[in-house]
């Protein structure tokens, strides 16, 4: 993307229970922000979006709070929980239409927000893309990190292709983010639907900073979801491994029959009480298998064909300050390009 004319940019954080880091990251990205605009390196309506993803904290109230001091903030609110893909897809849509240049990043600031105007020059260079990439995860606990190298080992042996390292701190172009609001599945994986979109791309290197304050919104639970959500919404490798699983264990009951046929021609009388209680339990248990998994595909299916929303805005402060047909809160916004009144 290269750019003539000064581009607008807005960032974008998705936030759930925020509250006791929201005030110090919307300060210190305000400040970041501020200056690239004295610098004339991005538009003087610029935007910072915060998207609350259904907190119970008093995160909502402070991002309200904050759009009133300053024009800067602004913010839109989920019904209810969907989850940071689901907030990170709803704050990419509602700026699309008016932001040139995007820039997700989590709330906590882990990711290091400095980078920004370099992802602004990278942008202005001609990258549509630019990922933050962390290059020194020391600050995760052991847990985070090994499970973390796990999932991208897995996940390129399986032949999805994600940016190592690379968690949703990221700048897009215009032109991306309507490529990817394209995609239309339910549980978008956006690590791993960015890469396949194309265009050209960058990265930029930081180190990963423990949290500013809070907690982590990721237990164990919701990091093993995660990974399995992005495993099935994006490879059916595992239908695969089940059908080789299948075939091998198919050509192993042909060696068997043989043998079978074999000892039986030779008279040699055949008690095999433990070789067929073995076998009976491992076809068992691998066919209780074979069937969950394609059923974790047919669920999917069954999900994906009811074409329900992604997300439900409730409140949006971000658009009514450029569009002055579309009135405020009484708007319920929902994915998929529809809307109620
Ligand atoms: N988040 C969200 N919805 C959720 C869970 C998390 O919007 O259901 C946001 C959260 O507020 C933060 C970002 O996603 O801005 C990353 O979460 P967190 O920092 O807890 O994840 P971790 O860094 O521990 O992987
Ligand atoms: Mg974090």
């Amino acid at each position: 993307m290269t750019q003539t004319t000064i581009p607008r940019l807005t960032i974008v954080v998705p936030c759930y229970n925020e509250e006791p880091v929201l005030l110090t990251s919307a300060a210190i990205l305000g400040k970041i922000l501020r200056q690239l605009m004295t610098d004339h390196e991005v538009a003087t309506d610029s935007r910072i979006l915060f998207v609350d993803d259904g907190s119970h904290d008093q995160t909502w109230a402070q991002i309200t709070q904050l759009g009133h001091e300053q024009a800067l903030f602004s913010g839109v609110r989920f019904s209810r929980n969907f989850g940071q893909e689901a907030a990170l897809i709803a704050g990419l849509q509602t700026a699309h239409p008016y932001s040139d240049l995007t820039i997700s990043i989590d709330a906590d600031l882990q990711d290091d927000p400095t980078l920004i105007p370099t992802m602004v020059a990278e942008a202005k260079a001609g990258s549509d893309i630019v990922y933050g990439v962390r290059n020194d995860r020391s600050t995760d606990t052991w847990f985070k990190r090994t499970s973390a190298e796990g999932f991208y080992w897995f996940m390129r042996k399986l032949g999805v292709d994600l940016v190592p390292n690379h968690s949703d701190f990221r700048l897009l172009s215009r032109r991306v983010v309507g490529a990817l609001l394209a995609c239309r599945e339910s549980k978008p994986f956006i690590r791993g639907i960015i890469p396949q979109l194309g265009f050209p791309s960058t990265k930029v290197y930081y180190k990963r900073q423990p949290r500013q304050a809070g907690a982590s919104k990721y237990p164990l639970r919701k990091m093993l979801r995660f990974a399995l959500d992005g495993l099935l919404s994006f490879t059916i490798a595992p239908i695969r491994a089940v059908l080789y699983a299948g075939l091998l264990i198919c050509g192993g009951a042909l060696a068997m029959l043989i043998w079978i046929l074999w000892t039986h021609l030779h008279g040699t009388v055949v008690t095999g009480w433990s070789s067929i209680m073995a076998s009976l339990w491992f076809l068992g248990g691998f066919q209780l298998i074979a069937i969950s998994i394609i059923g974790e595909y047919v669920g999917r299916t069954f999900t994906e064909v009811k074409h329900r929303p992604r997300f439900i805005i409730q409140t949006d402060t971000y658009s009514p300050k450029f569009s002055t047909t579309q009135p405020a809160a009484v708007t319920l916004h929902f994915d998929r390009h529809s809307a109620i009144k």
